[in-house]
């Protein structure tokens, strides 16, 4: 399909007997960043329990039956793979042992300097098992000349470069990194006398954990058997939160960044309901992920809202056809417009985004065959001009429509009567943060960060 794939979604619990159960349902809560595998690893301080495998949560850990997995403390992943290929080995929690102990790595984000890292480590005899960046940190701490396993960690931190969340599980507790561009979310939760730490807050709601904090750019969080402390890497010249976190990537019932991603995304379609050169009868979204700047958008314009696109929910990437379709049949299976709704209407769509335009062409064609009279497009992000080397999988360059068409040939080619982008400071003023401390560069090429 025509999306853009999340990255990864961590999750991490401390001091809860129950600690596999607390990762089941977070990593359950966290499914939309990634669906390809996941994994599980807790420790009693005695035993380590270790799960990975291809596939949703509830495939690889059988409807629930985690009770082998037992605990009060570990970490936990889903992945959609962005570097490494997907392989049962590139399965995360990466694991491994050191001096006789054992420690687990889960990374959400993409180095941008990995593959230097690992030419050099290679050429100091490191033998790599997967082609996970995560593994070239876990490398790098055992190499580390430090002597503490917490200098050790700042040391190897400290060479990394671009977007990395991170859990490490250690012999007696968690350590929680985030870069020190801030790229992407990771926040605190409490449960029980315990913590929980996690890629979106959704995942607190379902264990019934209360919402702290977000870890600020470039702190080491630790939660081990002497207490809770903080300590940071040194300050990088600039923030980078992904802005694309509250266009898309994370649900609307979490908070990132320190913001409610519903809120936001509700202000992204009233900005955009401010610019909009084009007037409509009725704003439908594209479902899911343009009901909320639709609903913004149609309050902020009085024009009624409407579900006049249903998507079927069954359909996913476990969807096995019994026989081949059309790419236009896919569409067709996934996203259904209701003549009854639009047939006759000057109709705007709401859109979070076009990455190649393939899909929104078909979309369009379906809409205009129920019998809309005008369709104007509405997307809540500007165009995406450039790809990301920060953990989203974004197309090629020349595979980005906006990178090669303007934004009127763009509207010919996916059939709308008109096509209008949110502006760049309209969409950054709708988080309510400081512009300058946002990642743009799929907008604007501008890299924060490179290697
Ligand atoms: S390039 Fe775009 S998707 Fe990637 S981190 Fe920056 S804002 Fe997010």
């Amino acid at each position: 399909m025509d999306n853009l794939r999340e990255n990864c979604g961590i999750a991490g619990v401390y001091g809860n007997n129950r600690a596999a159960e607390m990762l089941y349902l977070s990593l359950f809560s966290l499914q939309h960043r990634g669906q390809e595998s996941c994994g599980i690893v807790v420790s009693d301080g005695k035993k380590i329990g270790l799960k990975r495998g291809m596939g949703t949560v509830p495939q690889v850990f059988q409807e629930g039956k985690i009770d082998y997995l037992k605990g009060s403390f570990g970490i936990g992943h889903v992945r959609y793979s962005t570097t490494g290929s997907s392989s049962l080995k590139n399965v995360q929690p990466f694991f491994a042992e050191y001096r006789g102990k054992s420690y687990a790595i889960s990374h959400n984000g993409n180095l941008v300097n990995s593959v230097f890292l690992r030419e050099e480590l290679e050429e100091k005899g490191s033998i790599f098992q997967t082609s996970l960046d995560t593994e070239v940190l876990m490398h790098l701490i055992t190499m580390s000349r430090k002597t503490s396993f917490q200098e050790k960690l700042t040391d190897a931190l400290s060479r990394l470069k671009g977007a990395f969340s991170l859990l490490i599980f250690i012999p007696d507790g968690l350590v929680a990194v985030k870069d020190p561009w801030g790229f992407r979310p990771l926040c605190l939760g409490k449960i029980d006398g315990g913590y929980v730490i996690a890629s979106e807050s959704c995942a607190f709601d379902l264990i019934g954990a209360r919402y702290i904090r977000e870890l600020s750019a470039g702190e080491i969080l630790t939660i081990d058997s002497k207490g809770f402390r903080s300590s940071f890497l040194p300050a990088a010249k600039d923030t980078a939160r992904c802005i694309f976190e509250f266009i898309y990537f994370a649900r609307p019932d979490s908070t990132v960044f320190g913001k409610s991603v519903y809120n936001v995304r509700k202000k992204l379609g009233e900005r955009l309901a401010d610019e909009f050169p084009f007037d409509g009868d009725i704003v439908v979204p594209m479902p899911d992920s343009g009901n909320v700047a639709a609903l913004g958008f149609s309050q902020k314009r009085s024009i009624p809202f409407e579900m006049g696109i249903v998507r079927n929910h069954y359909i996913g990437r476990t969807f096995i056809q019994p026989f081949q379709t059309s790419r236009e049949m896919g569409v067709r299976i996934k996203l259904n417009p209701i003549r009854e709704v639009v047939g006759g209407k000057k109709v705007i769509v709401v859109e979070d985004s076009i990455v190649r335009g393939t899909t929104s062409r078909l979309r369009i064609r379906n809409l205009r065959e129920a019998g809309a009279k005008k369709i104007y497009m509405a997307v809540s992000c500007p165009p995406i001009r450039y790809p990301c080397f920060y953990g989203i999988d974004f197309p090629s360059e020349k595979e980005l429509i906006a990178s090669r068409e303007p934004v009127e040939r763009i509207a010919q080619t996916i059939g709308v009567d008109g096509l209008y982008y949110l502006s760049l400071d309209g969409m950054l003023s709708a988080t309510g943060l400081p512009k300058e401390e946002f990642c743009t560069a799929c907008f604007t090429g501008n890299y924060k960060v490179r290697a």
